[in-house]
């Protein structure tokens, strides 16, 4: 059969465009589905669907009250859904789902004090460009900026830096509408019931519906980062004066294969704002796409691929200045991929790396991605990951692109190496302690639990997962 001239250039076409889909939207109909409304049915990496038949999505506090008061008369569940960012079932209900998309924005801001007051709904994007505008800055943020304010701050999320706590760290106030038949409360650091607060501050929704936050926030500033690539064992034997030396924000991405180590070294500037150099973004962002997409299929070539990556993604050293939302956030986005996270305090950094080194090494897990080594000050929040640590903790970012159970087995092997240094884990990723070790490793539990339970005495706001965690 003898195809015509425009028949076989339509099918090269087809044929380029599926290869174009492939490599860079690993899963096109998840990325439809989650950004075609702006409540994702799914989960970021789409593993977790949730239940929208019974969504609310109020548009003030009263409709919040609302709901928290007629769920208690009728006994229902709540789970608050923000943007689905985690990887643990924590939003996961077959009950009442709320969405606070509709309630969002700066409620207040003082540049004098420095705070901003804002609804929960509000997504950490849309804070930092308004306080732009205003002058202002958050202190600090994680790598991407899709999460909304209140579900980064009910898990602990934190960007790097030994100096600056975690998100919630910068909260000095919440407004929160709790399981006791839709009670409002707000919470803060200077009132006599301080135990509250602090458990509110990282409570995985299990207080109630917060409402409204107000973050402790500095005058707007620039950063310069300076991108110099090592042996990991040289960043390793040095940790202690890279991360406490003249940087304020200090990351590692670490490759074990090949005792690859990319350091990020950050700093507060007056310099020109220079932006990323194009080819830069250009060269990082493809060879991962194309390096993963290769090695989820053909996972023995991941040593070789990611030497690949190491030299043509991260073979030149570079220096950026930007405003600094454009620098903590990662100016690409990795293709949808598995994420654990473990947390060791400080003293235990580098050990606790070579651990997973071995145990990367010994077991040839296809690690297809940079490792993320960061550090948080440590804090006073009963369910921080932070907790009592001093200086803080390091907390490494496991990722990887491949099946869900590679990804799995990789991280439970980790999880289980990493008894050995007190590990916690981070609340939104995947998450393997039971009730047992988590009473271990938080000191505050069992207060925990009780203050929860005033809370919410008819235990609305719980799901399988917490369930289980804290045995309710
Ligand atoms: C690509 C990617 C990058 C990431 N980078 C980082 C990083 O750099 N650092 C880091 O620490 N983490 C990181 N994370 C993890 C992420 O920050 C957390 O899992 C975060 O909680 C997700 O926020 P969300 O707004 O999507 O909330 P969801 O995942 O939708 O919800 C998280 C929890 O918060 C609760 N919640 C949400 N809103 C409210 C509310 N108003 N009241 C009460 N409870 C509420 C939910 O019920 C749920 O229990 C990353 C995740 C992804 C997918």
């Amino acid at each position: 059969m003898s195809l015509s001239a425009n028949t076989r250039v339509a099918l090269i076409f087809c044929a380029f465009i599926s290869l174009l889909l492939w490599l860079f939207l690993p899963y096109p109909w998840m990325w439809f589905v989650r950004y075609v409304d702006s409540v994702p049915p799914v989960s970021y990496d789409g593993r977790i669907q949730f239940n929208l038949d019974n969504l609310k999505k109020p548009k003030n506090e009263t409709e919040i009250v609302n709901i928290v008061k007629d769920a208690y008369q009728s006994r229902r569940k709540i789970r608050v859904l923000a943007d689905g960012h985690s990887w643990s079932q924590i939003a996961q209900t077959q009950d009442i789902m709320i969405s606070l998309v509709d309630y969002a924005g700066i409620v207040e801001y003082d540049r004098k004090a420095l705070t901003v007051t804002v609804r929960a709904g509000t997504p950490l994007h849309q804070i930092s460009t308004d306080l732009d505008k205003m002058g202002l800055a958050m202190m600090n943020l994680g790598s991407v900026a899709g999460q909304s304010v209140a579900g980064a701050i009910s898990t602990g999320t934190h960007g790097t830096g030994l100096t600056v706590g975690n998100l919630a760290e910068n909260v000095l106030s919440l407004r929160i509408v709790t399981g006791n038949d839709g009670q409002v409360l707000t919470l803060s650091a200077n009132d006599n019931n301080t135990d509250l607060f602090k458990a509110a501050q990282v409570s995985i929704g299990m207080f109630g519906v917060i409402s409204e936050v107000t973050l402790k926030v500095q005058k707007k500033f620039k950063l310069k980062e300076i991108r110099t690539h090592h042996k990991l064992n040289y960043c390793l034997d040095h940790m202690d004066s890279l991360v406490k030396g003249d940087h304020k924000y200090v990351k590692m991405w670490v490759e074990f294969n090949n005792n690859f180590c990319v350091l990020y070294q950050t700093s507060e500037t007056d310099e020109e704002i220079t932006r990323i150099p194009t080819l830069e973004g250009f060269l990082i962002y493809y060879s991962f796409a194309i390096q993963t997409r290769i090695t989820y299929l053909l996972p023995f070539l991941t040593p070789l691929m990611m030497h690949f990556v190491n030299i043509i993604g991260f073979g030149c050293d570079t220096v950026r200045v930007d405003k600094s939302y454009n620098i903590f956030n990662d100016f690409f986005h990795l293709p949808v991929h598995q994420e654990g996270e473990v947390v060791v305090p400080y003293s235990h950094a580098a050990e606790a790396v070579r651990a997973i080194e071995s145990e990367v090494l010994i077991h040839q897990h296809p690690v297809n991605y940079m490792t993320e080594v960061r550090f948080v000050k440590g804090d006073d929040i009963w369910l921080s990951p932070e907790y009592g640590t001093v200086p803080g903790t390091c907390a490494i970012t496991l990722t990887m692109y491949a099946p869900e159970s590679t990804a799995l087995q990789y991280f439970n092997a980790v999880y289980d190496v990493m008894k050995g240094f007190n590990a916690r884990f981070h609340w939104g990723k995947h998450f393997k302690h039971g009730a047992r070790e988590i009473e271990q490793l938080y000191p505050k539990y069992w207060e925990f639990k009780t203050l929860r339970a005033k809370m919410d005495p008819k235990n609305i706001f719980v799901n399988k997962f917490l369930d289980e965690k804290f045995e309710i």
